[in-house]
């Protein structure tokens, strides 16, 4: 692949067993393996047949993205199918259905409201799911990515909006301020919202005055209100996604 200063491919790593080991071959060789983490099979970058190289993420100067395709069934130069493609025929195509299963962790986003954090917790637990809370570090990008590769069956994400922050435009003064989120919060609504869809990421909000971004990849944000109505619609958009949860378990 060329690499100049225009858009460039990478090259996948897959194994014999159709698992995407990276899509990253070339801008990150740490991550390839020679043998699958998963299942122990020997991993291949390049067609059996040919030897053409499976292509991976597309680089696109000023775009950061965190994924790329899937495996493909076969070869793009000679056509000839990679091995996963004849093994999945075989166990009736049992690879996919591994890797699509829903497993019970929610990732949980959060501000400095512990309490809220604690409380939704609580009830995702109460609906028999796994709440992932995803701790605040200084380096934030950096470990929400590290977690979420650790946890990559996660389909679902909780972000927490709390006014944890005072902001006013700069030409104004602080009597203007505003309470919001923090920042770190709205970038991992935002990390989630492209990596997961936003029918699998709930954004529960603080009730009060809290500037959220608005209009932002067509996020609605769920009143968290001491009422306890946010139980409901958290169930509902659960079952929505998929899972299998009992609103009774909230009561
Ligand atoms: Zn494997
Ligand atoms: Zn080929």
């Amino acid at each position: 692949m060329r690499r100049d200063d225009r858009s460039w491919y990478d090259t996948m790593q897959v194994c014999y067993n159709g698992h995407q080991i990276t899509n990253f071959v070339e801008s990150q060789p740490e991550s390839t393996r020679k043998r699958c983490d998963e299942c122990g099979e020997p991993t291949t970058d390049h067609c059996l047949k040919c030897k053409a190289k499976i292509i991976g993420y597309h680089h696109i100067p000023g775009v950061i993205g965190f994924s790329g395709p899937d495996p493909p069934a076969h070869c793009h130069e000679c056509g000839e199918a990679h091995p996963w493609t004849e093994r999945r025929k075989e166990i009736g195509d049992n690879t996919t259905k591994v890797k699509s299963e829903q497993t019970n962790k929610i990732f949980i986003v959060h501000g400095h409201d512990d309490a809220m954090k604690e409380a939704v917790a609580r009830v995702v637990s109460k609906l028999g799911l796994d709440p992932i809370i995803l701790h605040e570090k200084p380096n934030g990008g950096r470990t929400i990515i590290e977690k979420f590769e650790k946890n990559a069956d996660a389909q679902f994400a909780i972000a927490l909006l709390s006014p944890d922050d005072n902001a006013f435009v700069a030409t104004g003064t602080a009597k203007n301020a505003r309470p919001r989120a923090r920042q770190n919060v709205i970038l991992e609504l935002g990390y989630f919202v492209g990596r997961l869809g936003r029918d699998r990421v709930l954004a529960l909000k603080r009730e009060g005055d809290l500037e959220v971004p608005s209009d932002f990849a067509g996020v609605v944000y769920t009143p968290f209100d001491t009422a306890g109505k946010w139980q409901f619609e958290m169930v509902r958009e659960l079952k929505a996604a998929g899972y299998d949860v009992d609103a009774n378990l909230v009561l």
